[in-house]
């Protein structure tokens, strides 16, 4: 299948030539049609497999007649539900794209920020919104967004709603929209409350689903240091500067072991910065602009706040933290090998994490590499050490001020216990 047989406007299709997009991915050769013909649609995807462009273009060739020439009045025609900022300004960045040629106006509202410019510009006119749940329903709540003339609605990533807390938040928004919208869901996972959420308001909805998680795992080349906790920081280090690695994304569990592993970097004269939610959005906007130009070598980032991060061509993922929910794994490795592109996934395991690391090794049905040639192997710890560990145990205190403490009834109790459950929790204490 290509675009033209798509049959999509010509404004659009130019954009997608200039994109060098040669051929609709299979989430857009499934969803475009069936949202072109104004079906419901539940979409199981995740980010990489160009789920955003499976809605985002035929709600504007959608758009294009009806919006009209630039003087005509505006009103929110489409509504997209996104978790996290940073997904809601990839999306908008994607209708900005797709729509250069067109007069659509898109724009993002999200909460931490001051409302008044986002207000201010709602008034300008607005087509196409995209909105991150709490802050929509403030403004709605406020007076500022009328939906009576909505046609679209996108929720994007639902499963990661559900795991942020905002499934409630989703479902007041939708009842605030007319009967006869158009409802698009799309999810990288379909767990039961997702399942209900889409019976409860999506009209005899068509089902797509590509690459299930398991199998995105298979076009990235991976492989695993089996290494002492300790020196995780030095295996760093000595990867980015003895192997010349660099434009690298690194996952860390918790913010603090960013924001630590970022000073050990930055100590060793390596460019980096660290993503997490302690950051404003000013700063990770700044920082992720500055990584996708290549003033940074190193992104830190904790899994919250990569969420939706689009990087094109990004070829390598480092996990200096084993995820103890296996999926997220999947997640965090998809964000290399994008598109076709070869990509090189890392991950340093610690003798604490190796239950979490054969759980991953079930999911994605792999026996990863692990790397032979490795300077910091398993050992016994130096004296140094023990007493460090005997200190840190007499105050606990100090030690939740570092990285979360992975012990090994602790990974066996969450490989064993309910994953979405481990996740939930992991979350609230630690991003
Ligand atoms: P997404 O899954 O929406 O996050 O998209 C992943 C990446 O694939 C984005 O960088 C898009 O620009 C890119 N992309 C989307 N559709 C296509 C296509 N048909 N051909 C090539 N690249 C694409």
């Amino acid at each position: 299948m290509t675009f033209e047989d798509l049959k999509l406007h010509r404004n659009i299709t130019e954009v997608l030539k200039e994109e060098n997009y040669v051929a609709p991915t299979p989430i857009q050769q499934q969803a475009i049609p069936i949202i072109l013909e104004e079906h419901d649609l539940v979409g199981c995807a995740q980010t990489g497999t160009g789920k955003t462009a499976a809605f985002a273009i035929p709600i504007l060739n959608y758009l294009h007649p009806i919006v009209g020439s630039k003087n005509k009045r505006k009103v929110i025609r489409t509504l997209v539900l996104a978790p996290t900022r940073e997904l809601a300004h990839q999306i908008l960045d994607s209708f900005d794209t797709y729509g250069r040629y067109m007069n659509t106006k898109a724009m993002v509202i999200y909460g931490g920020v001051n409302q008044v410019p986002q207000v201010n510009k709602i008034k300008e006119g607005v087509d196409i919104l995209i909105a991150t749940p709490g802050r929509l329903l403030d403004l709605h709540k406020q007076g500022f967004i009328d939906l009576n003339h909505l046609h679209h609605l996108v929720i994007d990533e639902a499963d990661q709603m559900l795991d942020m807390g905002f499934i409630n938040d989703v479902k007041k928004i939708i009842k605030l929209t007319p009967d006869n919208r158009q409802t698009l869901l799309f999810s990288a996972t379909m767990p039961a409350a997702i399942r209900e959420l889409a019976d409860q308001f999506l009209k005899k909805p068509k089902f797509v689903s590509v690459t299930p998680v398991s199998s995105t795992a298979e076009k990235v080349n991976q492989k695993v240091y089996m290494v002492q906790k300790e020196d995780k920081r030095k295996l760093l280090i000595h990867l980015l500067q003895e192997e010349k690695i660099s434009n690298v994304l690194v996952f860390v569990r918790t913010k603090h072991s960013a924001d630590n592993v970022v000073k050990a970097l930055k100590k060793n004269e390596i460019t980096a910065e660290a993503i997490h939610g302690d950051k404003s959005q000013t700063a990770r906007l700044r920082v992720l602009d500055e990584f996708k130009n290549k003033k940074i070598s190193v992104l830190v980032a904790t899994d919250i706040a990569a969420r939706g991060i689009d990087i094109d061509l990004l070829p390598y993922v480092i996990n200096f933290d084993i995820p103890n929910v296996p999926e997220t794994y999947v997640h965090r490795i998809g964000r290399t090998g994008r598109a076709g592109n070869e990509g090189l996934a890392i991950s340093f395991c610690g003798k604490d994490e190796v239950t979490y690391w054969k759980d991953i090794e079930k999911l994605t049905r792999q026996q990863i590499k692990v790397v032979k040639d490795n300077p910091f192997p398993f050992r016994e710890y130096t004296e140094e050490e023990k007493t460090a560990k005997q200190n840190d145990r007499r105050n606990p205190k100090k030690q939740n001020t570092g990285q979360k403490p992975a012990g090994t009834s602790n990974a066996k109790k969450a490989s064993n216990s309910k994953k979405s459950d481990a996740s939930k929790k992991n979350k609230k204490r630690w991003y």
